[in-house]
């Protein structure tokens, strides 16, 4: 099956009990035994919940993975990903990462023993270095926020199998529409299904996808003696989402194209981050891993002042500002001040996340209409 006809039908069963074409919200915490252990695989809805096995069936199937895993938040599912571990086990990962994966990491989990290494991944080679006998997973994002770095994901995978280390991607910014890290040789992908795969902000949910079927079980039991599952209502909203994912990608890819290249020949622009630009640093590989190039986009201001970026935020009328992205309505964001705040600005502006910088999540409105936004917003400066 290809891609839009599974984002719709991959999973999902007609009702046996009516027939209904949309799987039930089974609002149910338990599930009524004929003598105890005869049931019909649901016993316990934390363990199991036949809404949420639907929309696991339908994740796995979108990113060509054999087992789904939903969690009750993205956060949630990197937390099962790190309970893989044990004190004294080290993982490496991107430098450029979501700025709560990286709380998780070093305010939680550094105090249990499990030691994180944070490096530069643009250029692959370099990561060798920092393995050791100790290293049991590569953290990979890409593309990156804010800066939409773009990292190569069949080269690091290539690094984790020859040295029998797990290679996990947080698939967030792309979604399964743009990429598949499970095809590059990745062993776990990880997305917040909050934003793209959600689509329509209204709830907040994680996923991961994986292969291998032991590495499933593990996660699986982590899901359940953990317990940051999602609830059925969560669940249906999502596969109600899905169904249009393949639809909303095309339009978000195309325009955020159009709103990129607006901004670059914009007089008020100084650079413009998206991984579809030729002169992109990794623009050949986000080329070779992803389908398109989708409408997360970075801006900064000529003069890089903070109060114009401020002044442009407060000005657009379309473009919300707010957290989160991937919505179907355009949002914008300050990293600055609101998502990367806690970066100390020397090492946030060595990266390039200057204090002009604004990051577009471009949603699937008239692209007419968000270009008067910005022209408008832009004027006031
Ligand atoms: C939002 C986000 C997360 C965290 O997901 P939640 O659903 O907010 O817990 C992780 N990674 C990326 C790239 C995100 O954008």
């Amino acid at each position: 099956m290809k891609f839009g006809t599974k984002a719709i039908h991959a999973g999902i069963e007609p009702d046996p009990a009516t027939g209904a074409i949309m799987t039930p919200i089974y609002q149910t915490s338990t599930y009524v035994q004929k003598s105890p252990g005869d049931h019909k695989g649901y016993e316990y809805s934390r363990t199991h919940n036949p809404t949420r096995t639907a929309l696991q069936n339908n994740l796995a199937a979108l990113e060509n993975g054999k087992h789904g895993i939903c969690f009750s938040s993205g956060l949630g599912a990197i937390d099962a990903v790190i309970k893989l571990f044990n004190p004294g086990d080290e993982i490496i990962s991107t430098n450029d990462l979501y700025g709560g994966t990286y709380r998780l990491f070093t305010k939680v989990y550094e105090r249990y023993g499990i030691k994180f290494k944070f490096v530069p991944m643009s250029d692959p080679s370099s990561i060798a270095d920092h393995i050791t006998d100790k290293t049991r997973m590569i953290w990979v994002e890409t593309p990156t926020n804010p800066m939409m770095n773009i990292i190569d994901i069949a080269a690091v995978a290539k690094l984790g199998k020859g040295n029998k280390i797990l290679v996990a991607v947080d698939n967030t910014f792309a979604s399964p529409y743009l990429q598949n890290p499970l095809d590059l040789g990745a062993d776990i992908v990880m997305h917040s299904v909050t934003k793209y795969l959600g689509g329509h902000s209204d709830v907040v949910m994680g996923a991961l996808v994986v292969n291998d079927d032991e590495l499933a079980e593990k996660l699986v039991f982590i899901q359940n003696a953990s317990g940051a599952t999602p609830g059925p209502q969560d669940c249906f909203l999502v596969i109600r989402g899905i169904k249009t994912l393949h639809l909303r990608m095309e339009r978000h890819s195309q325009n955020g194209k159009t709103i990129a290249a607006y901004l670059k020949n914009h007089p008020k622009v100084d650079k413009v981050y998206w991984p579809g630009f030729e002169d992109h640093p990794n623009h050949a590989i986000a080329k070779k891993q992803m389908r398109d190039y989708g409408g997360m986009i970075s801006f900064t201001l000529l003069g890089n002042q903070e109060k114009d970026a401020k002044k442009v935020m407060e000005n657009f009328h379309l473009f919300a500002l707010a957290e989160s992205l991937g919505g179907v309505e355009s949002l914008c964001g300050h990293p600055a001040s609101m998502t990367h705040a806690s970066i100390p600005k020397e090492e946030r502006e060595k990266v390039g996340l200057v204090d002009s910088l604004i990051r577009l999540s471009v949603g699937v409105e008239d692209a007419e209409d968000l270009k008067n936004d910005l022209a408008n917003a832009l004027a006031k400066i």
